[in-house]
């Protein structure tokens, strides 16, 4: 496969198919380029569902440590901070609610004021997470997340 980096064609890609316990099947990918070093890992759900929103609020340091799944369709926003994002180019990625704010701050660091996005991350206050996404891929590991089917920004 083409390297999307360096454009040799020398991408050895590979998908997993993995059974997780109480998950049900996901997909493992494990891409590598042997010229220019390029990596890529990703994991998301094997089945692909209906639209979802996800909200949670995050109060405490447990939710702010909660895994998240944003897939390449879903836009996320915090409607205390004022603040969104658009659906990600190629692929989605695996992180926390925490490593969220941090991939944020560093996009509009230097657009925009980070004053309340920085006191979100200290948890000085709490906020909402939405992601909606029109894929239904996403998911927050939280019990506390709600989904919903009721999109405003994916109209059916
Ligand atoms: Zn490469």
């Amino acid at each position: 496969m083409k390297c999307p980096i360096c454009r040799n064609e020398t991408l050895d890609a590979k998908d997993y198919l993995y059974e997780v316990p109480e998950e049900g099947k996901v997909v493992l990918s494990n891409w590598e380029c042997s010229s220019c070093g390029y990596k890529f890992r990703d994991v998301k759900p094997y089945e692909s569902s209906e639209p979802k929103r996800l909200e949670l609020v995050v109060e405490n340091e447990e939710d702010m440590a909660s895994l998240v799944y944003r897939s390449s369709f879903a836009k996320v926003y915090i409607p205390e901070l004022g603040f969104e994002a658009e659906p990600l180019n190629g692929s989605g990625a695996v992180t926390t609610v925490r490593g969220l704010l941090e991939i944020f701050l560093d996009q509009i660091g230097n657009l925009m004021d980070t004053h309340d996005l920085r006191e979100a991350m200290e948890g000085k206050r709490a906020f909402t997470l939405v992601i909606e996404d029109g894929s239904g891929l996403s998911f927050i590991k939280n019990e506390k997340t709600k989904v919903t089917q009721s999109l405003s920004l994916f109209p059916p």
